[in-house]
């Protein structure tokens, strides 16, 4: 089984950065194009490697599929009964452009939008306010743990982003530094026993123009369902 901290598409260490790198978990039940045997996807994803990747159009196909379903029956990996059912994230698709899709759920306050490369960005109600008063929206700054594969020795408190990709060489799967420095890194804590790295981050997410445009026009119209948010991603 691949290390699910690993990038599922080149095997590199891949801490999570909303807009960068996320994670697909292994209950949406999304077949893993990367892997040589039949396998559903467990793991992050630098979205680098996906927008360079050629099975990123199986992945978006597979991945809308699994946004726009509720519960549903798929077929296991090896055709043999009896079906796997999974939830998807039931949303509705409410915009579709030359570079994404936009889905709105319908029973909270939460939009997604995928990239026809692959990437995606998870919106709540506050990103659509930035977004409808030209702010860039940013991610929300939960703590990440993240085992490293190696220690990291002494200091590794005081690192920024840059130094932490940097320590787990994947530096050039992220955004350059000067972009980087509009995430705001926070280190959390460090449990040196399991090499244990909390962190959190909120980074400004990079939507598409089209995407922003529409969600302008879009959130002048509507009215927040104001359920409490239980339909996380
Ligand atoms: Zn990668």
């Amino acid at each position: 089984m691949p290390d699910m901290n690993e990038c599922q598409i080149c095997g590199a260490p891949a801490p999570p950065l909303p807009g960068q790198c996320e994670e697909v978990t292994g209950y949406r039940l999304i077949r893993n194009p990367w892997s040589p045997t039949p396998s559903f996807l467990d793991g992050n994803l630098h979205f680098s490697c996906l927008e360079a990747s050629e099975r990123r159009g199986e992945f978006f196909e597979e991945f809308t599929r699994m946004v726009r379903a509720g519960h549903e029956q798929i077929d296991s990996l090896d055709g043999s009964p009896p079906p796997l059912t999974r939830t998807g994230l039931g949303m509705t698709q409410i915009y579709a452009g030359s570079e994404c899709l936009v889905f709105e759920s319908g029973v909270s306050d939460r939009w997604m939008v995928v990239r026809r490369t692959g990437p995606w960005y998870r919106l709540s109600h506050r990103d659509l306010l930035d977004i409808s008063a030209g702010r860039a929206p940013h991610s929300p700054a939960d703590v990440v743990p993240y085992p490293l594969p190696r220690e990291p020795g002494s200091g590794i408190a005081e690192w920024d982003l840059p130094e932490l990709l940097t320590f787990l060489g994947v530096a050039d799967r992220y955004a350059p530094p000067d972009e980087l420095e509009r995430a705001e890194y926070e280190f959390v804590d460090y449990y040196a026993p399991k090499r244990l790295l909390d962190y959190a981050v909120r980074a400004p997410l990079p939507l598409p123009r089209e995407a922003r445009e529409f969600l302008k026009g879009y959130a002048q119209e509507y009215v927040p369902v104001t359920f409490p948010d239980e339909n996380e991603a």
